[in-house]
């Protein structure tokens, strides 16, 4: 039986992938030492993070005038890296309030003595749509942040909101690389890679170079300036995961690159949200034009039920279905290397539960 990992970060990896690193694991490029035993000064590895910032600049066509730079600390250092770079005129900054993520960025942020302005929220529907600026935005603010996928409530921007000359810092972790944008609409864009990109303790950051420069005397492993000057390696980067990385970012332009992906992303969710939205027993609630293609939320209104969905799932190998403590329920998590036949295998299982449950 095959199994299927929906889990929604650290998540699954292209199998490929895996089996390239397994098979190379002892010996990287014949050099008699695995890729977790080289220096980060050689020039093995100085070729694996040369083509790994290739590839991605060529996946998103990012302009020259952007600096890709690779830090730890996951998604969330960047919701103190963020501010304490980008927001050193008025330390004042605008935040759509869409979610879990984009509340915890919101309270960082303030830890660093950084007024936040909420421009917009969803709490009022339970963040099942998005938040757009509620009027003109200030064009005296930093920046403005904005989560484009909501990994815990299923919401996806793929229209961006109006800031006028204010830079927008995007919070990509849930949907980098599930399909294009247009890297000059951004000043930043930031994610952690354990979700589309690769394993755990890799960040990416994608900064445009006029928005550099502007702070002083930032703890050294915060300052994005200097990790330019450094090309990431002030200290001793992540190895293996830019390794890693690496090989996803060649897998996925082996796919067609991000219009491809897109395109496949858009239709394995439009699979399960096809069956949820006939289904009589399960629902999505979020908006039909918000919802994401990375993460799809559903219950059935009975957490014993949904207890039982997740427990039948696991035994037909439908792995980490089980929803954020948050929002309870089942959640399914759809990243690139998610198999059509992935999705497929759950909406029979689905469907099948469905027809054994007709009261
Ligand atoms: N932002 C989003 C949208 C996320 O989904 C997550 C984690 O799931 C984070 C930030 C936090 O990431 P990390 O655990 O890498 O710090």
């Amino acid at each position: 039986m095959p199994t299927y990992n929906f889990s929604a970060g650290p998540a699954v990896m292209p199998q490929p992938v895996v089996a390239q690193i397994q098979a190379e694991l002892p010996s990287f490029h014949d050099s008699q030492m695995s890729i977790m035993e080289i220096s980060h000064r050689s020039a093995l590895f100085d070729q694996v993070i040369n083509e790994a910032e290739q590839d991605l600049r060529d996946l998103m066509q990012i302009p020259d005038n952007y600096r890709v730079l690779f830090f730890q600390g996951g998604g969330t250092l960047q919701f103190t890296a963020a501010p304490l770079n980008l927001a050193t005129k008025h330390h004042h900054i605008g935040l759509l309030d869409s979610g879990h993520w984009a509340s915890r960025a919101a309270d960082e942020a303030q830890r660093v003595n950084t007024t936040v302005d909420i421009l917009g929220s969803g709490a009022a529907n339970h963040f099942t749509a998005l938040p757009y600026p509620e009027q003109p935005v200030d064009q005296q603010l930093d920046y403005v942040h904005l989560t484009t996928n909501n990994t815990i409530e299923g919401t996806m921007y793929t229209k961006l909101p109006e800031t006028g000359r204010v830079p927008l810092v995007a919070d990509m972790s849930s949907n980098f690389l599930g399909q294009p944008y247009n890297v000059r609409d951004f000043g930043m864009i930031f994610a952690g890679a354990q979700k589309n990109l690769g394993p755990a303790g890799l960040t990416i950051v994608i900064v445009r170079d006029d928005l550099l420069g502007h702070a002083t005397n930032l703890p050294s492993m915060l300052d994005y300036q200097l990790f330019a000057d450094k090309r990431s390696m002030f200290n001793t980067p992540p190895v293996f995961a830019i390794y890693a990385a690496g090989l996803v970012l060649k897998w996925l332009k082996a796919q067609g690159g991000l219009k491809a992906i897109a395109n496949r992303n858009q239709q394995k969710a439009g699979l399960l949200y096809d069956f949820l939205d006939q289904s009589k027993l399960f629902t999505n609630p979020v908006k039909p034009a918000d919802r994401s293609t990375m993460n799809v939320p559903f219950v059935t209104g009975d957490a014993a039920v949904d207890q039982a969905v997740i427990a039948g799932a696991t035994e037909h190998g439908l792995l980490n279905l089980k929803g954020h403590r948050l929002v309870g329920g089942m959640r399914a998590s759809l990243y690139n290397a998610m198999p059509q036949a992935g999705v497929q295998a759950l909406v029979d299982y689905l469907e099948n539960f469905e027809q054994h449950n007709k009261g």
